[in-house]
């Protein structure tokens, strides 16, 4: 059984609770961040904090645990449950008050909630790696920069990949694609230029995706951030997506178009590599 964390105390995931007039139960009034580990140690750690205190910044909810608070928590938790490879969740809402749309008085007290998930994220060799995607309407609203646990849409569009035999949905607004439901989009072109969404309100600024462009970078390699239509990325020579906990992944199907040769390509392998190689290196 899981040790947790929840405001402040370490307990059994089955003594855990939170309050049912918690908003981020009522309202979705919270925010998350997921940070893998690695070799027991946090990748990414310091981004994964900074976009936190930015989401919380944008929806006005105050915030009183440091960095070092929660770091301390994030390794403590991961030693209590012995994770050498795997994710840490962390959750932060407004708290529990009366149900009203308005906000709770400042002072109410967030819900702060961590667990680990055991998760075997660098196992299989890159060949066995890819994913297909299909694409689908971008329902969901217009500040997907903020990292909120409102995630019922990208996990209608997860359910409507299953259903169809596919891994995951690429969204689609106004022709171009912003993202995946859970990771950001990227293609290359037939020159071996990398494209991946441009940062805006359309998409979350992904931690790894910040990580991936840098190994792109070191590695010579020309990248553009600026949006791609459908069109262009079912002709793509390759395609990929880049999360927290998938790190680099190829896909090698939308809907009904084989991308390259239809097996994971050679520049998604190579920044996969590099990507792994730097995080473990950085991990604190
Ligand atoms: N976009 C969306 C919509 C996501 O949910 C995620 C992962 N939570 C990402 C991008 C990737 O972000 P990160 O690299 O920080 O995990």
């Amino acid at each position: 059984m899981r040790i947790v964390y929840v405001n402040g105390h370490y307990v059994p995931e089955n003594e855990a609770s939170v309050s049912v007039f918690d908003r981020g139960f009522l309202f979705a009034d919270a925010v998350y961040e997921v940070t893998s580990v690695l070799d027991g140690k946090l990748l990414d750690f310091k981004g994964h904090y900074e976009r936190l205190k930015r989401s919380l910044n944008e929806l006005d909810m105050p915030f009183s645990m440091t960095e070092e608070e929660l770091l301390a928590a994030h390794r403590k938790l991961v030693a209590e449950n012995n994770i050498d490879e795997g994710l840490v969740y962390l959750q932060v809402t407004r708290g529990a008050a009366d149900r009203d749309f308005v906000y709770p008085d400042a002072s109410t007290p967030n819900t702060v909630v961590m667990f680990t998930q055991s998760k075997s994220l660098t196992g299989k060799p890159i060949e066995e790696l890819s994913m297909k995607v299909i694409t689908v309407d971008d329902l969901r609203w217009q500040r997907c920069d903020i990292k909120t646990v409102q995630l019922l849409y990208p996990s209608i569009v997860k359910n409507m990949a299953k259903k169809q035999g596919a891994d995951d949905g690429w969204l689609v607004r106004d022709g171009v694609i912003t993202e995946g439901s859970s990771n950001n989009a990227y293609i290359v072109t037939e020159e071996g230029t990398i494209v991946t969404r441009d940062l805006s309100h359309s998409i979350l600024a992904g931690i790894t995706r910040a990580s991936v462009l840098e190994c792109a970078r070191q590695l010579q390699m020309k990248v553009e951030e600026r949006p791609f239509t459908v069109e262009e990325a079912k002709a793509a020579k390759e395609a990929f997506v880049s999360s927290a906990t998938t790190f680099v992944y190829p896909v090698v199907q939308i809907d009904e178009a084989v991308i390259g040769t239809g097996k994971p390509g050679p520049v998604a392998a190579k920044l996969r590599e590099i990507y792994i190689e730097n995080s473990r290196a950085t991990a604190i």
